[in-house]
């Protein structure tokens, strides 16, 4: 149930007010039910990022009247969950992380008639999760320019997380990693196009990546107060 003492349409005038008009704000929804999401598209934000495939099915389901809402997917894919993923449309997927989830994604787009755009995530935290291209392997991907097989994907930038930490030198090196990953990409295939996003800052720390070269912020708690898991 929504919490009354949540001012949704306020938090998020809060967080536009501090960034960039370059940078999208992605409001992570995870956890929050329907209704909030309701109370921030009513404030005018379109763009959600969910991180479970059964609740990003079920809440578009709910949320089927809202017909210019964008989903962002967030989280990690099993792949036993992706054509139901799919068969979402989500707007972006942001979270794949291996050469093997992005030819899956690929086949299915194609199969389907459709080009499906994703973000590669990056895993340079340490510890916080086990997911994503470790850099070596993601400008490997670009150098021996495996992008070039696929049929109907867009892979559009890079995702990451930094550090999980009050260290600001630590996040401030997880931020400048990844953006260097994303520069190094830029170099090794200048032909890439639309290769144009860095998703990386997420309420405790937006504000130090978009200030390190974040195009794309996800934004939970700020937004929506804290998750019950
Ligand atoms: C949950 C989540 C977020 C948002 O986290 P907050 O700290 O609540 O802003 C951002 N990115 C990813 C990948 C997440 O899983």
């Amino acid at each position: 149930m929504s919490d009354n003492s949540i001012d949704i349409s306020a938090n998020l005038d809060i967080i536009r007010s501090t960034l960039p008009p370059y940078v999208a704000l992605v409001a992570v929804s995870k956890f929050h039910p329907s209704e909030m999401i309701r109370e921030a598209y009513a404030a005018g934000q379109r763009l959600f990022g969910e991180s479970r495939v059964q609740e990003l099915v079920l809440k578009k389901d709910e949320l089927a009247d809202l017909d210019d809402i964008k989903w962002h997917f967030i989280g990690h894919i099993q792949t036993n969950k992706l054509k139901q993923l799919m068969a979402c449309r989500v707007d972006l997927i942001q979270s794949v992380d291996s050469v093997r989830l992005l030819e899956m994604i690929d086949d299915i787009a194609f199969k389907s008639g459709y080009v499906q755009k994703v973000l590669l995530q990056l895993h340079v935290a340490r510890e916080e999760t086990k997911f994503g291209f470790l850099p070596e392997e993601m400008t490997a991907y670009f150098e021996q320019r495996g992008y070039e097989s696929l049929k109907a994907t867009h892979i559009c930038g890079v995702m990451g997380m930094a550090t999980n930490t009050d260290d600001t030198d630590i996040v401030d090196g997880d931020f400048k990693a990844i953006r260097n990953v994303f520069n190094q990409i830029k170099t090794i295939s200048p032909d890439l196009r639309g290769f144009d996003t860095v998703s990386m800052g997420m309420t405790d720390d937006y504000l130090r990546a978009v200030a390190l070269g974040s195009d794309m912020v996800r934004i939970g708690s700020a937004i929506f107060g804290q998750r019950n898991y």
